[in-house]
């Protein structure tokens, strides 16, 4: 099992440089690993982690887990938040991580000599007790794991857009089957689309689109 010394080289080598969020995302996840009982950064999918931002904080909780995008362990939910879901797909367990407000200030108790608030937040939050720089709180997810999760391989069409989609994130309505994007639920405008400019996307026509249902 890597150390934390190890792993913030591995986060540091990704981003040519060491920061406080990183440091503070590698801590984070070796601290799941310990509340929820599983060695990380794990060796199977066993772990499914939610982070709440993108950015340094991210990568050091992704290499601290071994829960990446690429291994569908790992999702995105950007709430602008150095914060994140760490959840056992065995048993359910998830458990919400996040510094606590005072860390930035604590980190000079632990970095006297420190030349910048910066300096002492990248020293402090390497030294400070995993409990001293985080609270916890067990959650439940609103969407279950394992429909985050579910079955990999399945594929759908939508009726509208004739695009091919995956991992069941197909949307049903009106007997038809849908993407998201068709759905309302997009997240782009297309600058070909006539009605770009409106204040409302146009809504999909399912009568003149879908023949036969
Ligand atoms: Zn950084
Ligand atoms: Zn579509």
């Amino acid at each position: 099992m890597p150390t934390r010394k190890e792993l913030l080289d591995m986060t540091t080598a990704m981003h040519r440089h060491l920061c406080p969020r990183q440091v503070l995302g590698v801590r984070m996840g070796l601290y799941a690993g310990e509340l929820l009982g599983l060695a990380l950064p794990q060796s199977d999918k066993r772990l499914y982690t939610i982070v709440e931002t993108d950015g340094c904080a991210a990568d050091g909780i992704a290499v601290a887990v071994n829960c990446w995008v690429g291994r569908r362990t790992l999702r995105i939910e950007d709430y602008g938040k150095v914060a994140a879901t760490f959840v056992d797909t065995q048993t359910g367990q998830a458990l919400r991580i996040v510094p606590r407000p005072t860390v930035r200030q604590r980190a000079y108790a632990y970095a006297p000599d420190a030349a910048s608030k910066w300096e002492a937040q990248l020293i402090g939050y390497q030294l400070m007790p995993a409990d001293e720089l985080f609270d916890v709180q067990e959650v439940r997810l609103r969407t279950p794991i394992e429909a985050i999760i579910s079955r990999p391989g399945r594929k759908a069409l939508c009726d509208v857009c004739g695009e091919e989609i995956m991992n069941e994130r197909e949307v049903r309505r009106d007997g038809a089957l849908l993407c998201r994007a068709c759905a309302g639920d997009s997240y782009y405008l297309l600058v070909a689309d006539p009605a770009l400019g409106h204040p409302e996307p146009p809504q999909p026509q399912f009568a003149l689109l879908l023949p036969g249902r």
